[in-house]
């Protein structure tokens, strides 16, 4: 039982570490006390943890058309680029999502589901966070 919890709790950290880095780093922008380097490396593990590592749909599109729209797989992913434990679909979802004619499909599906979600909020957050400190450390510290 207790080896159990603790495997489901590797588990969830596995796959929500990012989402604490992002608060602690919210809480860093908050205080204002922190420098901008250690926020923008914060910044850059929420991206990653985003793009590889967090829970969200997979977006590779299944072969079959239903009701002639594109069907995607319904499996989770590990991170928006990851993709799921299917080989095949670590390509097809990265094609997926640099085609023009689907990556606006995809990324609906991939925001269907909350943890697809709150995933494609932290790339986003973090990158937004990653740039303004980056650029305050750059324009700002430096030419103290
Ligand atoms: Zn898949």
């Amino acid at each position: 039982m207790r080896a159990q919890t603790k495997r489901k709790l590797g588990k969830f950290m596995l796959h929500n570490w990012g989402y604490i880095v992002l608060i602690v780093v919210a809480i860093w922008w908050h205080l204002g006390t922190i420098g901008p380097l250690p926020i923008a490396i914060g910044s850059s593990l929420v991206v990653i943890f985003a793009l590889f590592c967090a829970e969200v749909p997979c977006c590779a599109p299944n072969k079959r058309l239903v009701n002639g729209e594109i069907d995607f797989c319904g499996n989770n992913g590990n991170g928006i680029l990851g993709a799921c434990h299917l080989k095949r679909h670590k390509w097809l979802n990265l094609k997926s999502l640099v085609s023009r004619q689907t990556y606006v499909r995809s990324l609906k599906h991939c925001v269907s589901s909350f943890s697809g979600a709150a995933g494609s909020f932290s790339a986003l957050a973090g990158l937004g966070s990653f740039t303004v400190a980056l650029l305050t450390y750059l324009f700002v510290t430096t030419k103290k």
